[in-house]
């Protein structure tokens, strides 16, 4: 039985325990990945928090890139030594969703997330005591080694950096596609972006590429302004230091922005979005809050201003398309990935990444292995 290192997490609101784990080999159907890269995001704090309650123990982490160790029987589009992007929503390919060109809303990749198990009901961890280990988002990126469905890898061209397709597959993916795919924000339009993470700061770079302006950034830790400037914001508001609606008014001749994104995961960003737009505005909220959280919005402005508030689950895209396509949109220089890497961690250091995390000291921070 293949072991390998890998981050459990067996308590929330503990530190993960680094530690050897038996990784089952791969059942027909599925693919074994030895991880290069996986992403240190926030929404895999929530889950070490308890925000978000999972079962445990657990292996998180749900970005990343690897190679292809080994293929279960009937597996045929990945082989192994192939390079690969683990998909933290994996998809049947056969649903009204899937058909529709919503594949992040398809019910096997819910199911994964929600039970934390394959789509058989069964894991392919163990602990070296025998212990059951369950999967994050089908992909616990934060193994060595891990075992996902074929239909949670997308196979990438092996000259492309494996960090950098990280990055692509959970932050880049979701924010770009927040603009690209789930607002359409048109050349020229207004944006203001409330949170300048992983998420937020590819927000204001997908407001970038499609020519928006002016981009407004907010966050509260004012070491993100010089990150966020670097995407393309004009303009950064210190929330921490000013009633952010109103510098945001003040900055667009009192009428407030086009479209305003929330990427911290806060009911009060997302109410100050709602409230920082222009008549006929539209919300979109991609941040994850705490499971039982309830914004207040004013609905007549829904009605009287014609505000638009949506949702989006990994930037609306279709992954097994737009990771592609964002690889190529690096390599033609418009998608900048180099800039959102401020530091890398070993898996060992897992804990102290999601402290450094926590305190906003990093954009994006990858754990990566030799
Ligand atoms: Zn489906
Ligand atoms: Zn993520």
């Amino acid at each position: 039985m293949p072991t390998a290192p890998a981050a459990v997490l067996y308590e929330s609101a503990q530190p993960m325990v680094i530690e050897e784990v038996e990784v089952l080999p791969p059942q027909a159907g599925e693919v074994m990945v030895r991880m290069k890269a996986a992403g240190v995001c926030h929404s895999d704090l929530h889950v070490m928090k308890g925000d978000l309650p999972m079962p445990v123990p657990i292996i998180l982490g749900h970005e990343g890139a690897g190679v292809v160790e080994e293929v279960g029987p009937g597996v045929t589009s990945v082989a192994p030594g192939d390079h690969v992007v683990p998909i933290w929503r994996a998809s049947c390919g056969r649903c009204d969703f899937c058909l529709k060109g919503r594949p992040a809303l398809c019910d096997m990749g819910t199911a994964m997330r929600f039970t934390g198990l394959m789509p058989d009901g069964n894991t392919r961890f163990r602990s070296a005591g025998g212990r059951s280990i369950r999967h994050y988002a089908g992909v616990s990126t934060f193994s060595s080694l891990s075992t996902m469905p074929e239909a949670a890898v997308v196979r990438i061209d092996p000259a492309f950096p494996l960090w950098k397709a990280a990055l692509i597959s959970c932050g880049v993916i979701t924010g770009v596609g927040a603009v690209t795919h789930a607002a359409k924000v048109p050349p020229g339009s207004s944006v203001a972006v409330f949170g300048c993470g992983g998420i937020g700061l590819n927000i204001i770079q997908g407001a970038r590429m499609v020519s928006a302006g002016p981009v407004i950034a907010v966050d509260a830790h004012p070491g993100k302004e010089a990150h966020a400037r670097r995407m393309g914001a004009a303009h950064f508001i210190n929330a921490a230091e000013c009633d952010a609606v109103q510098a945001v008014k003040d900055l667009t001749g009192g009428r407030g922005v086009d479209y305003a994104f929330e990427a911290i995961g806060q009911p009060r960003a997302i109410e100050q979005a709602y409230d920082s737009l222009k008549k006929g505005g539209t919300c979109v909220v991609s941040g994850i809050c705490r499971a039982d959280a309830r914004a207040a919005i004013n609905v007549n402005q829904l009605v009287y201003a014609e505000k638009t508030l949506r949702g989006t689950l990994y930037g609306s895209t279709r992954p097994r398309i737009d990771v592609v396509n964002l690889m190529r949109l690096h390599e033609s220089g418009a998608l900048q990935l180099d800039e959102l890497l401020t530091r890398t961690w070993r898996l060992e250091q897992i804990n102290e990444a999601y402290e450094a995390l926590e305190r906003g000291e990093v954009a994006r921070s990858l754990i990566v292995w030799e």
